[in-house]
């Protein structure tokens, strides 16, 4: 372990959270500024497309960042990742391979890459441990997507062989939260079953349907827990393998829809539609590593909704098609 390192990123330290991936992207940079750390560069007017090789060279040689979040390309929910399983997996890989190379050529002190619990096989055994990944097969739903995360993964370990840089990365649980994607077809689960279920109770309708069985089980993390824990990891973790970040528990998609009901104050019925796909069984994290590095969440599923379904009321305008205009892809 680096412990030279561990604790030592000042508060002008030049800090970069490079992604496309909005949701966790504008949660950290708010977390860092809450933190007092002043010098964070890539936020929106300044920030190079991140799948063009060319920008971000130039990014990198006018800013040289000190420290690099890599919070990932597009993300999408199990719909997206059936839609449009070539354009997930082409902006991961172009932006992992963009960014962690400026990262070793321009010195950056130390980055954090962001994998996904889909990188795991799909019938991993639970909770889910590091020495699990490529163990098995990946579920098919979420193939593309996932072999993309696993070759970020890979790729900071093999910099940190040939090149020793300080890269490390961790494997988060499922997020959402304020600013997450609420369209219907491509967003993840909570985002998702929060709008049908607020549309279902303004129109009157007598049920919500939910894809799946609603047997499938995920751990959710709030996205401010999420960007808390990627700072702690910073400040304080260092070593090849991945380190993983979640709650300690999972939910079933039932339990998840019926809390959602509860903070909509829904009372309509739920139906389950399975010729929708489930994905994994279940995918809940061993974190008892960070746990015993003294970092836990803060905030209970019930909070998280809750703050998340406020967001949704305040900020989220539907078009004449019931289109949410921050939809990812
Ligand atoms: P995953 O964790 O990669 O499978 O991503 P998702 O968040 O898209 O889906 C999680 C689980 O929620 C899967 O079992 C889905 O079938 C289930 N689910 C139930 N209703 C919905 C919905 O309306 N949208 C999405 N995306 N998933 C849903």
């Amino acid at each position: 372990m680096d412990l030279a390192f561990l604790g030592s990123m000042d508060r002008s330290a030049r800090i970069y959270v490079a992604g496309n991936y909005r949701l966790l992207r504008d949660a950290l940079f708010s977390r860092l500024e809450q933190e007092g750390y002043e010098n964070l560069i890539g936020r929106e007017a300044s920030a190079p497309q991140l799948t063009d090789g060319a920008a971000i060279e130039a990014f990198f040689s006018r800013t040289r960042p000190e420290y690099i979040f890599l919070v990932g390309g597009r993300s999408g929910g199990i719909g997206a990742n059936q839609k449009f399983p070539a354009d997930l997996m082409l902006d991961n890989l172009l932006v992992d391979c963009h960014v962690i190379d400026s990262a070793r050529r321009y010195d950056t002190k130390k980055l954090l890459y962001l994998a996904s619990s889909c990188a795991y096989p799909k019938l991993s055994d639970q909770p889910m441990r590091v020495e699990s990944l490529m163990t098995g097969k990946l579920e098919p739903t979420n193939e593309p997507y996932a072999v993309a995360k696993l070759a970020g993964l890979y790729l900071c370990q093999a910099y940190r062989r040939q090149f020793e840089t300080n890269f490390v990365s961790a494997i988060p649980a499922n997020v959402y939260g304020p600013g997450d994607d609420f369209s219907e077809e491509d967003s993840h689960v909570v985002g998702a079953l929060l709008r049908k279920t607020h549309e279902a109770k303004v129109l009157g309708q007598s049920h919500v349907s939910v894809w799946g069985s609603g047997l499938p089980r995920r751990e959710f993390i709030y996205v401010q827990d999420l960007a808390d824990a990627c700072l702690f990891i910073m400040k304080n973790f260092d070593g090849m393998a991945p380190i993983n970040i979640g709650v300690g528990r999972d939910w079933s998609i039932r339990e998840l829809a019926e809390i959602i009901k509860d903070v909509v104050g829904y009372s309509g019925e739920l139906r389950f539609d399975t010729t929708k796909p489930d994905g994994m069984p279940a995918k809940l994290l061993d974190s008892s590593e960070l746990r015993q590095m003294g970092w836990k969440p803060r905030t209970s599923i019930r909070e998280g909704i809750a703050a998340t379904y406020q967001w949704f009321l305040r900020e989220i305008k539907l078009d004449a098609e019931g289109r949410d205009d921050r939809a990812i892809l």
